[in-house]
Formats: C-alpha cells, sequence, structure tokens
C-alpha cells in the first residue's frame, strides 16, 4: 500500500475514531472494489522492478532516509502486511499517536520494546502490581540480561518511587518507567503526570522514557500519551480483540521511538499474522460500542456490589469518593471506570469458591475485556505466583473475585450473581 494517504477530516474537521474505523486507511481500488479488507494471507510481496525492490530494502535495513514524499513499499509479511498497517494506522486514531505496531500477543509486544530500549545495567522502575508475564519478565529474565528492576507500589506517589532510588544510589541508571493503571486486579491508579515529570527530571544526556500498559482502560477511556507517556502497551487480546478468540498485542508512541521498536520486531519476529489483523479489524469496528456498553453494566453490577450483605469491599474506579486521593487522579486521567470490578466476599477462599462454583451465566475463566463477563479469584489463580505476604499487602486477599464485565443485559450479570452470593 505504498501510495496510501490516510484520510480523516470532512470539510476540515477532523472524524472521530468510531466513524473512521470501516474506512481510515483502507481504499477498495486496492482489492477488486471489495467493500472489507482482505486477508493479504500471503508471506511475500512481487516488484515492480529491481529498482523498486532495491529502494524497499535501503529503507528497510535503513541505508538511507526517506526521499520526499516515499512510503515504505511491502516486502514480505515479517516486515509488512497490509492487515497489519491498515489496522496500526486505525489503532494510532485512539490514542492520538503517531505511529503503532501489533504483535502476536501483549507479552510480545512488551518484551520486544522493553529490550528495543533497556541495555545491561539499566534500571527499570516499575508499579506494582503488573500482569503476571510482564512481572516473570521484570524478576527473572531482564536480571537475567543485567537489567535490574525497582517495583514501587501502585496507588503510591512516584515520589516515593524518586525516594527509593536515590536511597538505592540508582537514579543515574534509570532508562524507563514502566507502569501499569489501573493495576490488576486492585485498581488501583498511577499518576502517568507525575511519572512523566519525574522522567524528566531524572533525564540527563539520556531520555528516560515513559511506558504505560494501558490494556485495563484504554484505548477509550485512557490516553496516556496526552499525559506525558512516551509509549502505550496493549494486551489487544482483551478490549481491543474483545471476543476472546484472538491473541495479540500493541506499542504506540512517536513515529521515531516506534521505528525502532519494528526494528526487533522484525528481527524477533514478533509480529501478529494477517488473519490477527483482520480479525482485529473486525474488532475495532465496534470497540466504542462493546467498551460503551461493558462500562455502563459494570456500573450496575458495581452498585449491586456496594450493599450486598455478603460483599465485604468493592473495587471499582466508579465508586472513588472526592476524599480519596485516588479521586483526583481517575478525574483527570480517565475518562470512565471501565468494566473491570473486583470484591471481596464476607469470609475467605472457602466462600469465594462457593460464588464461583455456583455462576452460571458468568464464565469462571482468566482473561478480560470480551463479550462474555468472567469471573476469576486473582490469588489462586492470575497472582498465584506473586509471594504470598505481598500479595496481601497488595490486597489481593483470599476472599478477593475479579469480574470482567461483557456486554450482556445488566439485570441478567446482577441475577447470577444474586444467585451465587446465596451459595456463599
Ligand atoms: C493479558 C495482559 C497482558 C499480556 O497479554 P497477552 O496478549 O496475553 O500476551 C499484559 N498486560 C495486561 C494488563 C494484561 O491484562
Amino acid at each position: 500500500m505504498a501510495e496510501r494517504k490516510p484520510e480523516g477530516y470532512l470539510n476540515g474537521r477532523p472524524l472521530h475514531p468510531e466513524s473512521l474505523m470501516m474506512s481510515y486507511g483502507y481504499r477498495p481500488e486496492w482489492s477488486e472494489g471489495a467493500a472489507k479488507i482482505p486477508i493479504f494471507q500471503t508471506s511475500t510481496f512481487i516488484f515492480k522492478s529491481a529498482e523498486e525492490g532495491k529502494a524497499f530494502f535501503e529503507l528497510a535495513y535503513g541505508l538511507r532516509s526517506r526521499r520526499d514524499g516515499e512510503q515504505m513499499g511491502l516486502i514480505y509479511s515479517r516486515l509488512n502486511n497490509p492487515d497489519l498497517e491498515i489496522l496500526e494506522d486505525r489503532l494510532t486514531l485512539w490514542d492520538e499517536a503517531e505511529a503503532a505496531a501489533v504483535f502476536a500477543s501483549g507479552m510480545a509486544a512488551i518484551t520486544t520494546t522493553l529490550l528495543t530500549f533497556l541495555r545491561p545495567g539499566d534500571v527499570l522502575l516499575h508499579s506494582e502490581p503488573v500482569y503476571g508475564g510482564t512481572d516473570f519478565l521484570f524478576k527473572h529474565v531482564l536480571p537475567q540480561f543485567g537489567v535490574r528492576a525497582v517495583g514501587f507500589r501502585a496507588g503510591t506517589p512516584p515520589e516515593q518511587a524518586e525516594l527509593l532510588l536515590r536511597r538505592l544510589g540508582l537514579t543515574e541508571r534509570l532508562a524507563m518507567i514502566f507502569i501499569e493503571t489501573p493495576a490488576n486486579p486492585t485498581n488501583d491508579l498511577v499518576d502517568i503526570a507525575a511519572c512523566a515529570a519525574l522522567a524528566n527530571r531524572l533525564s540527563s544526556v539520556r531520555r528516560i522514557l515513559v511506558a504505560v500498559d494501558n490494556t485495563f482502560l484504554g484505548p477509550l477511556w485512557q490516553q496516556p500519551l496526552n499525559h506525558g507517556a512516551d509509549l502505550v502497551l496493549y494486551s489487544a487480546t482483551k478490549y481491543i480483540g474483545g471476543h476472546s478468540d484472538v491473541i495479540a498485542g500493541v506499542c504506540l508512541g512517536s513515529r521515531e521511538l516506534l521505528d525502532q521498536v519494528r526494528v526487533l520486531r522484525t528481527i524477533f519476529g514478533t509480529m501478529a499474522g494477517p488473519h490477527t489483523g483482520w480479525l482485529l479489524l473486525r474488532s475495532l469496528e465496534t470497540l466504542k460500542l462493546r467498551m460503551t456498553a461493558q462500562m455502563k453494566t459494570a456500573r450496575h453490577v458495581a452498585a449491586f456490589l456496594k450493599t450486598h450483605p455478603k460483599v465485604a469491599r468493592v473495587r471499582y474506579l466508579g465508586n472513588l469518593t472526592e476524599d480519596d486521593p485516588q479521586y483526583e487522579i481517575f478525574q483527570r486521567q480517565c475518562s470512565a471506570p471501565g468494566s473491570m470490578i473486583s470484591f471481596e466476599v464476607v469470609g475467605g477462599e472457602a466462600e469465594a469458591f462457593r460464588l464461583l462454583n455456583a455462576l452460571q451465566l458468568i464464565h469462571l475463566a482468566v482473561s478480560l475485556g470480551g463479550t462474555e463477563s468472567l469471573a476469576e479469584h486473582p490469588a489462586t489463580m492470575t497472582h498465584a505466583d506473586v509471594d504470598p505476604e505481598e500479595r496481601i499487602e497488595l490486597g489481593i486477599t483470599p476472599a478477593m473475585i475479579r469480574l470482567s464485565i461483557g456486554v450482556e443485559h445488566p439485570e441478567d450479570v446482577i441475577a447470577d450473581l444474586t444467585q451465587a452470593l446465596e451459595a456463599v
């Protein structure tokens, strides 16, 4: 799609992302007039001439800079493929990013991005808790490459993390701040702008990057780049895919940073395939509808849980009150509370398990963000690997259940929880 020039304006006015998800970056004349983008199920692309092939490779390997108006051509599906390129263009619209890269999984996006920017001797400062796979990468893999990960509790101000770094004498070696906000499964928020300010303060010759895993609220309800982050990461397996039928990941940011990420994606081979790209293009058409319906249903469910006598505590962003320091961060950083709810039943693991085993409509499964509601037990499932003492410190108690709310009718979700709570 060398000649592609994405449009996003009507009479000079920018169109909203949801209006562009059916058309942006694609011209039907490329594909026999097909209204929908075909799956470009091909490993390689035919050059018009040897000169063209030479020019594409010069750009792919960065042997020279682009001539005026020159676009990178299609070479080979580990480097580029129309299903991925169009998807990447559409993804940039939600986060107002210059560039995007799609990966075979959220973990492929995170590992490829981190290995692009971290070097032996570097320090990575990160919020805690983070996704299990990310946690394993930080604690067990990065140290083997000479990178030291230092965690700070989500919900504590980043200034405290700075004090910790100073105490350890590591401020000079800081290369990246990685945050996951809201934190899983506690919904604790990390202040993105405060992390960006900290990165600016500690940057010297080399700029310290701020990367945000935006899987839980993005791309609809939180745009980290607008709060000073440099990179946004997603498990597209969750809300972006939205149907629990595809594994994929995304990294977004400036063209300059993404050009570097894309080099390692090509070398590691961590890109997604064309069919995954096509599935995600289909998902994007209903992204706003799905996330809005899920968010609205979650409001009803959270309100129901809050007053239930067998529920001890509900962690849901929509329940934050003005006296909570997290409230101000929420107001500034998020445009809606999303659809992840964690709650504690009165009792412990036995009571939580009784509830989970009694559910009929809500499935008992990990993962989140899909059209169907899911429930799981963080302490023994997604966060089983976290040190037991640390788990309690983070607020992941044996009585906690995590809900991902789908697009079902709120009355039915509440009816299922009502009958399951009777079993407790
Ligand atoms: C699921 C998830 C990941 C990992 O994504 P995969 O697509 O499963 O590789 C990373 N971060 C968060 C917050 C997640 O929920």
